[in-house]
């Protein structure tokens, strides 16, 4: 299935990553940082045909491998690549726009760029760029809505498929309260997204999502057909907006006044299950964080849009409670969200649950980040963390990018744990896509910070 390594006479079977490597094997959240956390300050990473192989301490690693062809990345930190669990790549150029909210925001800034998305070659530039910027800021893979026209969605995923990306995709379903050259109908829907999920899901390393943009964008027909497909194909995702805006959840209701709330909505739709994955979540009650938790759905944590459209603040503590975890993915929600850079966006996590009289330590938002989404995407058999056996999609880190992080950070990579944890925590709060000295995809080196 991987093509990264597919011509074994010109490269090595093997080769290996020698560095400090950090990665999770249980939620932080919920075990103790001295099981979950894995810290390795001088390791070795063997890597076969995209693949891991090993990893360990390097000098017994190098015994047990003593021809692996190693390359050597001193003084900085490896983690695995990271998962944006949320995220339109139809709104790369409009990111930052001045003054709204969610509503009067889609339709004075996002409807009008969208329309754009129709020509495939300007949507092929567009994924272009917005797939570049996610390897320069360390992100691997992205849970991604495109626009309402087929051919956005080909664009992206012939441009994540040259790039060899684990993505996930869909085109956005959209049938009523928006402008009529952004909208499909409940049967072109239906045809049109059938069609991309025959050609595109599993196809390499790319995924379908089903993707109603949210309930006030489609009706009740185009909903159920978005059911028809879910059952028709079991493994796609659902991938669609829930209860981000105060606004958005009282015009949902009056539009579906049968329904007890935002997620019953979709629930009586079929539209709620284990890989359903539900940006924002900031309006929830206790309900309906307890029906996410029982049917194993996700919500994407949009910190940076959540502050920036003026949504609200998400309340992380309550889904991760023991009684009634619900899965989480940190997301950018670019261009609701301000910033690619994944640090950038845990950094305004931090400071999201400081407001709500909580913490997040950088390894629980790490975890967030790697293993955490993978599990929020059912794919923590594949990707999160470096576990033997899962594809080599990861991140090198520098924690001395700036000058200011350079003073914080004296240590290039400490070896004492505790030390390394006020390193990651100093690199989250400051760090963005300059911290970002490599990306590393199925093993390949993909993308290299012009000094690093
Ligand atoms: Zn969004």
């Amino acid at each position: 299935m991987l093509t990264a390594d597919a011509t074994p006479s010109t490269k090595p079977a093997l080769h290996a990553i020698r560095g400090a490597f950090l990665d999770f094997l249980e939620d932080p959240y919920h075990v103790p940082e001295s099981e979950s956390v894995r810290y390795i300050p001088d390791g070795l990473l063997v890597l076969e045909n995209g693949c891991i192989k090993a990893l360990g301490d390097y000098a017994a690693m190098r015994t047990e491998y003593p021809e692996v062809p190693v390359t050597h990345h001193r003084d900085r930190l490896i983690v695995p690549g990271f998962i944006d669990a949320h995220i339109h790549f139809t709104q790369t150029e409009m990111i930052g726009a001045y003054g709204e909210q969610l509503l009067e925001w889609l339709n004075k800034y996002t409807f009008p760029t969208e329309a754009k998305f129709q020509d495939k070659d300007y949507a092929r530039q567009i994924a272009a760029f917005f797939l570049d910027e996610l390897l320069k800021n360390g992100t691997t893979t992205a849970v991604v809505l495109a626009a309402v026209f087929p051919q956005s969605v080909e664009a992206f995923f012939e441009e994540a498929q040259q790039r060899n990306l684990r993505m996930v995709a869909g085109k956005v379903m959209m049938d009523r309260h928006a402008p009529d050259y952004l909208t499909d109908t409940a049967e072109t829907a239906y045809t049109d997204s059938r069609a991309l999920i025959e050609r595109w899901h599993g196809c390499d390393r790319l995924l379908y999502a089903i993707t109603p943009r949210f309930a006030i964008t489609s009706t009740p027909a185009q909903l159920r057909a978005a059911g028809k497909l879910l059952e028709e194909f079991p493994d796609v995702y659902l991938h669609t907006h829930l209860s981000e805006n105060m606004a958005e959840v009282q015009f949902t209701m009056e539009l579906f006044p049968d329904c007890t709330d935002y997620l019953n909505v979709y629930e009586s739709f079929g539209l709620v299950r284990d890989r359903s994955i539900f940006a924002h979540g900031v309006q929830l009650s206790d309900s309906e964080f307890e029906r996410l938790s029982r049917a194993g759905a996700t919500i994407a944590f949009c910190p940076t849009s959540n502050l920036f459209l003026g949504s609200g603040l998400f309340n992380l503590r309550k889904a991760k409670s023991k009684e009634a975890p619900v899965r989480v993915g940190l997301a950018t929600d670019v261009g609701g969200g301000t910033s690619f850079s994944m640090l950038r966006t845990a950094s305004e996590a931090y400071k999201v649950t400081q407001l709500r009289g909580d913490r997040l330590s950088a390894f629980q938002t790490f975890y967030m980040m790697t293993l955490g989404g993978a599990r929020s995407l059912l794919l923590d058999d594949k990707i999160g963390n470096f576990q033997v056996g899962k594809e080599a999609d990861f991140v090198v880190m520098n924690l001395q990018s700036t000058p200011v992080l350079a003073l914080r950070n004296p240590v290039a990579v400490p070896s004492d744990f505790q030390a390394m944890a006020d390193a990651v925590f100093g690199t989250m709060i400051l760090g963005d896509e300059r911290a970002i000295a490599a990306t590393y995809i199925a093993g390949q080196l993909t993308y290299k910070h012009p000094e690093a």
